[in-house]
């Protein structure tokens, strides 16, 4: 087998980053080698400092630098509030939205008959521990509406349903700016049975 030089070797992983093909990769090598001061180098840094400091959260599952995370260290969010989210890059998503102000449970995942994914599998536990010490009152499952996301959502109610705590989820319905015609029936079916007074 042939040894990759260090540039094709660059290449070939640039090229394995989600939404990045060869000819992207060679565009974002090329830029880099040609701004190897101002990039380059801090994307080196920045890879090393990640690589050797990031930590998860032992309370909520987020990734970030200390633990407890920044989110669970935040005085100012709500403790009383609880919203599960599958992984880290829905909860980022919460976060740009700034619609919530509480506190976060990332799974790791969600129940998948198909990928072999089992409670066992997901931060369970935990969950049902934080919603045992009477602080958290409401617990949101912001899942995605997709069967695996649903099964996991009823999982959890079923969990959580001794505990006493109140259970919600994101609505579902029109997304802002978005036009009927294009939308798919289970959408404007979620839609029209989560309907409100006007
Ligand atoms: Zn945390």
């Amino acid at each position: 087998m042939e040894t990759l030089s260090p540039l094709d070797r660059l290449l070939k992983l640039v090229g394995k980053l989600p939404g990045i093909g060869p000819r992207s990769a060679r565009r974002v090598v090329l830029h880099l080698l040609k701004k190897r001061d101002a990039l380059l180098q801090p994307l080196i840094d920045a890879l090393i400092d990640v690589r050797d400091h990031l930590k998860t959260c032992t309370t909520c599952g987020n990734w970030d630098m200390t633990d407890p995370c920044q989110l669970c260290q935040n005085p100012k969010r709500d403790d009383s509030v609880l919203c599960v989210v599958a992984d880290v890059a829905d909860l980022w998503a919460m976060e740009r939205s700034l619609a919530f102000q509480g506190r976060y449970h990332v799974l790791g995942g969600t129940l998948s008959a198909l990928d072999g994914v089992q409670p066992e599998h997901l931060r369970l536990e935990s969950l049902v521990k934080r919603c045992t010490t009477g602080v958290v009152r409401e617990v949101v499952l912001a899942l995605n509406v997709t069967i695996d996301g649903q099964t996991t959502a009823h999982y959890i109610a079923s969990l959580l349903h001794p505990t006493g705590v109140k259970i919600t989820r994101l609505a579902s319905g029109v997304p802002v700016g978005g036009e009927l015609d294009y939308l798919d029936d289970g959408t404007i079916h979620t839609a029209m049975q989560a309907r409100m007074a006007v």
